[in-house]
């Protein structure tokens, strides 16, 4: 069964500091999820926080709150079939070293840290994660 949903999507600093930002909305336009809206923005520390509490308990949390607050960042919420699903595939595993051929984290991720795009893990997480950056 296919349902039409949103997701969140990030492209991180790292994507973004190296002009990427076309380059990652066209495959997710060219594989059927529309972006139906978009804004490039630069979040605080705290902010950051906020959005990745989730992992608040990991070794790896600092680090992430302090990279994803380093640079401009582009939200994004995607709708499609199954867009959870759909994005996570695209994007490819965590680890771009893991990331399947031609997925977003295979193409253009460096590291585990550095890996170009955020997506919402759940339909439940997809709309926390949307509500938070798109607030009407
Ligand atoms: N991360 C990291 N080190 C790790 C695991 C994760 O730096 O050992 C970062 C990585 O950038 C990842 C983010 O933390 O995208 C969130 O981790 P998660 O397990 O939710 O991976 P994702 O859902 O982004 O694939
Ligand atoms: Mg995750």
């Amino acid at each position: 069964m296919s349902k039409i949903e949103q997701t969140l999507s990030i492209i991180k600093p790292d994507a973004v500091e190296r002009n990427l930002i076309e380059e990652i909305k066209n495959i997710f336009t060219k594989n059927k999820l529309i972006i139906k809206d978009s804004k490039k923005i630069h979040i605080n520390k705290d902010e950051a926080a906020e959005f990745y509490k989730i992992h608040q308990s990991k070794p790896f949390y600092n680090d992430l709150c302090s990279y994803l607050s380093s640079g401009p960042i582009v939200v994004m919420i995607l709708e499609g079939e199954n867009a959870v699903i759909t994005n996570r595939k695209l994007m490819g595993a965590t680890n771009p070293k893991d990331a399947e051929e031609n997925t977003i984290r295979k193409l253009y991720g460096i590291s585990i840290d550095k890996n170009s795009v955020h997506g919402s893990d759940s339909p439940d997480n997809a709309k926390k994660e949307i509500s938070f950056f798109f607030k009407n």
